[in-house]
């Protein structure tokens, strides 16, 4: 670029002092330097025009002297002039706050020059402009501000931008960046925790490395079909971390495509889906199996009894359906508390899995009950009946053998309803069929097995119904007692107290009926209390003649009533209000009451025992009580129940274990009664076995009170 030419000092030439031509020539110059100024001045006008960036001169006190268009455009204004019309001054218009504009005249009277210094200026629509401004003060010929400027709000922006992409890249999620051929060029920090493997083990391998050979290369080509013609896949995928195991990911791939629609990239998003997987198995769990025993629950039941009704009736194989309920399940429960409750389902639970075919279900439905679902049985009824009654065997015998729940031994019992089915029916037919044959299961008495029968089972006893029966039967006075005579080998001692339920339109109930659901219920307690506080009344009665004052009334006391925490309290107090001779009191416990903490049984049995009360262990034989167990109990009887007794002059080994029970009986002390003596020859045998205390038709029927006395008091 050519200088500019100095100025002419030629004072003489000037004055015109010199001569014609000498003038001409100073005349002819100083017209080309003027040219030359011109030229120049247009050069630099033309630069300052048409900058792309924005300058501007402004004065030490702000205003604006010079600025060229590309900074009048810059601030949204069309003209040079319009800028400086309205933007007079730096710290009023241009800059965004006047704070911005000290610290750039801070900044720039410190060091006479900077370099991007970045601020903002107001744009004339309102919006802020990013720039970056690299000004000098000038002090010649005048002092000056001189500024370039250049709009960076797209440039940050654009940083911007890229710091989110690399904050997304940064994910929670793997993320894997491919070139064309699927070469790995970058990965992310997930990908590295989810694989295993560093970024540098990643880069320059393909994904493969990854694979878990756990797919068909047919999934893998689907994949690719799918990333050719829609740029896209998506789905779950087993994958393989470095360390060798595999897991599941949800992968997105989306491929990159340059301006010329070229797959340039591909990029690959993926979670680890273990937990999810995990947790889908976990609600899978909750919504089809039962969290305390693992087995099937009722929904997972119905589901697959539908399935199983259905392959019935096609293969025109019968099946069965039993319908389990836990015995004395609730005084388990009750005495014990839950946690052993829950610990004798989960043992049942084992036991009756172990007493079917792989194949066949065992489900639970909640509380003690229990369904066993067995497949292909037999084609007729009789195989049917004899293949379900095996494997009945094979489910008490199993339940039966000890269960060692925390600190003692239990046997279990149930009650079985069996119902068949040939797969024409609904799976709720069938369940509402099995529940009504566990019912009749359950009335017909403890440790019973009932076949379906619709001609008996009119269900117009239902448990709900029956219960809430039971509990007015009570306030309803309904209930009466019996009265069944005792004798020893001379005369008669006293009698057993037998409920009986006068119900109004069924008549008189047995207690075999209604007993086991007044225990399931707990109702049993406040019958019970009634049946002890009847019973010392009527010992009360007795008192007052001379011929009956002698006479000892057995009361049967269940194993929920005898748990209760005040049984030694409430019976104390019946005594003391009714003043009987506790002598004469003797309370019937089955083995069923062990089912406590002995400790504990003996205590209560001991307080009672110093008041006088009298014990007596009924149905003695059908229990699984240990010998050492009962030499612990202060009792003073065992009474031989009645099934030994039955058959005691025709079934030898009945005889002999009648005559074992007797014998054991006078080894411990004890007294000894046989209930269910209906023959001269069964009381001959007794007798002459050592037994001599009896009770049974033979002797009386139990009988109401009034008719008691009439028969057997008034000879
Ligand atoms: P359990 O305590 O073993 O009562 C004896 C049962 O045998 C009575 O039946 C009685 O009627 C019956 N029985 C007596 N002698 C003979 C006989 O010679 N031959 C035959 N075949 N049976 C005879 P019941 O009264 O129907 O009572 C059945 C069960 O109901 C009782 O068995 C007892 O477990 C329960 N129970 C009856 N009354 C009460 C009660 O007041 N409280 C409680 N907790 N349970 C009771
Ligand atoms: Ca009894
Ligand atoms: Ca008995």
């Amino acid at each position: 670029m050519k200088k500019p030419s100095k100025p002419h000092t030629d004072f003489k030439s000037l004055l015109g002092l010199g001569t014609q031509s000498t003038r001409k020539t100073y005349y002819a110059e100083l017209e080309a330097n003027l040219v030359d100024l011109e030229t120049e001045r247009n050069r630099y006008k033309s630069l300052f025009d048409h900058a792309r960036h924005g300058i501007f001169q402004a004065d030490l006190d702000g205003k604006v002297i010079n600025v060229n268009p590309a900074m009048a455009q810059m601030c949204g204004f069309n003209s040079v002039i319009s800028f400086q019309k309205n933007y007079e001054s730096l710290q009023k218009h241009l800059f965004v706050s006047t704070n911005e504009y000290k610290r750039f005249i801070k900044e720039l009277e410190s060091s006479e020059k900077l370099d991007n210094f970045e601020t903002s200026f107001c744009s004339m629509s309102g919006t802020e402009l990013l720039v970056s401004i690299s000004a000098t003060l000038k002090h010649e010929p005048q002092h000056l501000i001189e500024c370039f400027v250049k709009d960076i709000t797209k440039l940050k922006e654009a940083e911007h931008q890229l710091r989110i992409a690399a904050t997304a890249f940064e994910s929670q999620e793997g993320m894997i960046i491919t070139d064309q051929n699927k070469v790995i060029l970058r990965v992310n920090k997930a990908f590295s925790r989810v694989t295993g493997y560093s970024a540098e083990e990643a880069i320059g391998q393909t994904p493969a490395l990854l694979q878990s050979g756990q797919h068909t290369k047919r999934f893998y080509d689907q994949m690719n079909e799918s990333l050719s013609t829609k740029k896209y896949w998506q789905g779950e995928i087993w994958n393989k971390r470095k360390s060798g195991e595999i897991y599941p990911e949800y992968l997105t791939i989306t491929a990159v495509e340059s301006d010329d629609c070229k797959v340039i990239n591909y990029v690959g998003a993926f979670t680890d889906i273990t937990k999810i997987k995990e947790s889908e198995a976990q609600i899978h769990q909750y919504a089809y199996f039962d969290t305390l025993t693992d087995l099937p629950n009722r929904q997972s039941l119905m589901d697959n009894l539908s399935t199983i009704l259905k392959r019935a009736g096609r293969t025109k194989k019968q099946g069965a359906l039993l319908f389990l309920d836990l015995d004395n399940f609730k005084s388990v429960n009750d005495t014990h508390g839950h946690s052993t409750g829950d610990l004798l389902l989960k043992k049942v639970a084992n036991r009756l899995k172990g007493a079917v075919r792989e194949t066949d279900i065992v489900a639970r439905l909640g509380g003690d009950e229990f369904i066993i679902v067995l497949e292909d049985v037999g084609e007729d009824e009789k195989t049917v009946i004899l293949n379900v009654k095996e494997v009945i065997d094979n489910i008490t015998s199993l339940l039966k053998q000890s269960i060692i729940l925390d600190q003692f031994e239990y046997h279990a019992s149930c009650s079985i309803g069996v119902t068949p089915f040939q797969g024409g029916e609904s799976a709720e037919e069938v369940m509402q069929r099995g529940d009504m044959a566990m019912y009749q299961a359950k009335w017909s008495g403890k440790n019973t097995c009932r076949f379906y029968d619709p001609e008996i089972l009119v269900p117009q006893f239902h448990m709900a119904e029956l219960e809430l029966e039971l509990r007015n039967a009570l306030p309803k006075y309904q209930f009466v007692l019996y009265y069944q005579p005792q004798f020893n080998t001379e005369h008669l001692t006293g009698a057993e107290v037998l409920l009986r339920w006068q119900h109004p339109e069924r008549g008189l109930i047995s207690p075999e009926e209604f007993i086991p659901i007044a225990e399931e219920t707990g109702l049993i307690v406040p019958i019970g209390w009634w049946i002890m506080e009847s019973a010392c009344q009527q010992l009360v009665e007795w008192s007052k003649s001379e011929s009956t004052s002698n006479l000892q009334l057995a009361v049967n006391v269940s194993a929920r009533q005898f748990s209760q925490i005040s049984f030694v309290e409430q019976t104390i107090s019946i005594l003391e209000h009714t003043k009987i001779d506790p002598n004469l009191l003797k309370l019937e416990l089955t083995e069923s009451v062990l089912l406590s903490d002995v400790n504990e049984i003996v205590t209560k049995m001991n307080k009672l025992r110093k008041f006088g009360i009298r014990f007596s262990l009924d149905d003695f034989g059908t229990g699984y009580s240990s010998l050492s167990n009962l030499k612990k109990l202060p009792i003073e009887q065992l009474k031989i129940d009645q099934s030994f007794v039955r058959d005691i002059t025709t079934d030898p080994d009945d005889a002999e274990i009648v005559q074992t029970i007797i014998a054991m009986a006078y080894n411990l002390g004890l007294d000894v009664i046989a209930e269910g003596v209906e023959t001269i020859d069964q009381r001959e045998f007794l007798e002459l076995s050592n037994c001599l205390n009896f009770q049974g038709y033979l002797f009386g029927k139990p009988l109401p009170i009034e008719i008691f006395t009439e028969q057997l008091l008034s000879s």
